[in-house]
C-alpha cells in the first residue's frame, strides 16, 4: 500500500528554539527530512550552504522565483527565504514525512495549499525569555535583534491559524509533545481510510 508522507510545518518566533526542537525530533525519526530553504540572508559562522541553507544572492533568487521553483517564499527580516517545491513534493511522494521550519507567511501560504499539513506554532515560555535567548545566541547586531523581538509580539497573534501551540519550556519536554502530536495525527481515522478499506475487504 503506497503511503504519502505528512507535512509537518513548525513556525515560531526567532529564539523560540524550533530549530533545536526539529533537529532534536530528527535525531528520533530519522526517516523524516528537513526540507532545506533558500536565503539571501548572509551565513552565520557555523553555517554552512546546503546544509543550513542555500545561501544565494538576490538576483539567483528572483530567477528561482521567476521560473516557480518554490513551493512558498517570503520577506522576512528584509532577506528572501523559500522552501524549494521539487525536493518537498518528491520526499512526501516516496512517503517521507517533511518537517519546514518556516515562518508565518509561509506557512499560511502552505496552509492554503496543503490542508492535510500538520501547523505548530512554538512559543517561548514568557517574552523575557524570547528575549533572553535572542540576546544570548549572539549571532545578530543589536538592530536585528531589536527587529526581530518586536517582531514576536505580531507573530504571536497568528497562533490561531496553527493547529498546535507548544511552550518550550525545555527542549527535551517540547521535543516529546511535538512528538506526540504527530504521533496522534498518523492515528487520526481520515488518515488511515486506506488502511481501513484494505482490512474491510480482507478474509
Ligand atoms: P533565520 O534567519 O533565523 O535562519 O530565519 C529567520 C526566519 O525565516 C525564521 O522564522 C525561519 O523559520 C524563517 N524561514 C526559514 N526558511 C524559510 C523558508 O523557506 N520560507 C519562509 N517563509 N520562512 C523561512
Amino acid at each position: 500500500m503506497e503511503k504519502k508522507g505528512l507535512l509537518i510545518v513548525i513556525s515560531g518566533p526567532s529564539g523560540a528554539g524550533k530549530g533545536t526542537i526539529c533537529k532534536e525530533w530528527m535525531q528520533n525519526n530519522p526517516d523524516a527530512v528537513l526540507s532545506i530553504s533558500a536565503t539571501t540572508r548572509a551565513p552565520r559562522p557555523m553555517e554552512k550552504d546546503s546544509v543550513n541553507y542555500f545561501f544565494k544572492t538576490r538576483e539567483e533568487f528572483e530567477a528561482m522565483i521567476e521560473e516557480n521553483e518554490f513551493l512558498e517564499y517570503a520577506q522576512v527580516y528584509d532577506n528572501y527565504y523559500g522552501t524549494p517545491r521539487k525536493y518537498v513534493q518528491q520526499q512526501l511522494k516516496e512517503g517521507r514525512d517533511v518537517i519546514l521550519e518556516i515562518d508565518i507567511q509561509g506557512a499560511l501560504k502552505v496552509k492554503d495549499r496543503f490542508d492535510t499539513g500538520i501547523f505548530i506554532f512554538i512559543i517561548p515560555p514568557s517574552m523575557e525569555e524570547l528575549k533572553r535567548r535572542i540576546v544570548t545566541r549572539g549571532t545578530e547586531d543589536p538592530n536585528v535583534i531589536l527587529k526581530r523581538f518586536s517582531s514576536a509580539f505580531e507573530e504571536i497573534n497568528f497562533i490561531k491559524r496553527y493547529n498546535y501551540v507548544v511552550v518550550n519550556d525545555t527542549v527535551e519536554e517540547a521535543t516529546k509533545k511535538v512528538d506526540a502530536i504527530i504521533m496522534a495525527e498518523k492515528c487520526r481515522v481520515d488518515r488511515n481510510t486506506e488502511l481501513i478499506l484494505q482490512l474491510q475487504g480482507g478474509i
